[in-house]
């Protein structure tokens, strides 16, 4: 076990308490704590579990872990590029671990794929210690800005076909992403009948954020619906994504656009266009809260 100690690991174990969901907290068992520094904007812990690979916490709260994050990295992504027929530039906010990013440059119609995250520690220390997820970084057709995604958006009108949001929680520098503000920024920089997903909270944690999430969607934009995974290391187990388009006829809920099954199985270990579908599958108390 390495020297170095952070306030989260007590007794080899992780712990990931917060008030963002009382009186629980998902505990992971601690073989390395590889790296941990103090950035500009957030506290950075990157460590070695005993069973999901590294791992990455800003503001000690879990971002990835190398053994799920492909659950949420192909949904939040293929969601919104299957939802768009012909999606040439794209624009990733947040997502400093280049996930998304590696997700985005599986369909082959990009032309350029642009990433703004707030943090360069993020991006500096996955590309160091996140290699399976940073790759998304080495593409010809990406370039990466950092600043705040909220400000960089005030620059781009009618500019992106698909903008993928994949934001921390709304506690710290991802605030303001998650007010209607931002979605009438997200609205001005997609071209017509561009479409945005964004990280969505957990719907067993987070409804009410959820519910007003919608309801400030539906002002702005015509087309909103709720999907969500199953990702064994984000609390309870699942996280959600509002996807929303400028165009009133699409139907988001079934994919416009497909990868064929042989594809499917090469490029996705969660996403088919099956489970596209079922992810917008609500339970009824989701369901009714959301109406
Ligand atoms: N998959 C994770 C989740 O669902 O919580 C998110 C992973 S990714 C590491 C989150 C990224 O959002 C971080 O790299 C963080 O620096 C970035 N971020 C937070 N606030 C931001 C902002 N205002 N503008 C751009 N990036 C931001």
């Amino acid at each position: 076990m390495s020297e170095i100690t952070h306030p989260t690991i007590v007794d080899g174990w992780f712990r990931e308490i917060s008030g963002m969901w009382p009186g629980q907290a998902m505990t992971l068992k601690v073989k390395n704590v590889i790296h941990h520094e103090k950035s500009k904007y957030q506290d950075v812990l990157i460590f070695e579990s005993t069973d999901y690979g590294t791992v990455l916490v800003l503001d000690n709260v879990i971002q990835c872990t190398e053994r799920d994050e492909f659950s949420y990295q192909e949904m939040i992504t293929h969601l919104a590029m299957n939802s768009h027929p012909n999606p040439k530039k794209v624009l990733v906010i947040g997502g400093g671990d280049g996930g998304v990013l590696r997700e985005v440059i599986k369909h082959d119609c990009i032309e350029e794929a642009i990433l703004c995250d707030i943090d360069e520690a993020v991006i500096r220390l996955s590309k160091k210690y996140l290699p399976g997820m940073a790759i998304g970084y080495q593409h010809p057709k990406v370039k990466v800005h950092v600043g705040d995604g909220f400000k960089f958006l005030d620059d781009y009108k009618n500019e992106f076909d698909v903008i993928i949001t994949d934001s921390s929680d709304p506690e710290g520098p991802a605030e303001s992403l998650f007010q209607k503000p931002y979605f009438e920024l997200l609205f001005g920089a997609l071209k017509e009948g561009g479409v945005i997903s964004t990280q969505a909270e957990n719907q067993w944690l987070h409804l009410p954020l959820i519910t007003k999430l919608k309801a400030d969607c539906k002002e702005v934009f015509p087309t909103v619906e709720y999907a969500y995974t199953t990702i064994p290391t984000y609390p309870s187990g699942q996280i959600g994504f509002m996807v929303c388009c400028k165009d009133a006829t699409r139907d988001l809920t079934k994919p416009v656009r497909s990868f064929t099954a042989e594809e499917e199985n090469k490029l996705c270990r969660y996403y088919n266009q099956e489970i596209h579908k079922a992810a917008f599958v609500l339970p009824t108390f989701v369901r009714n809260a959301l109406r």
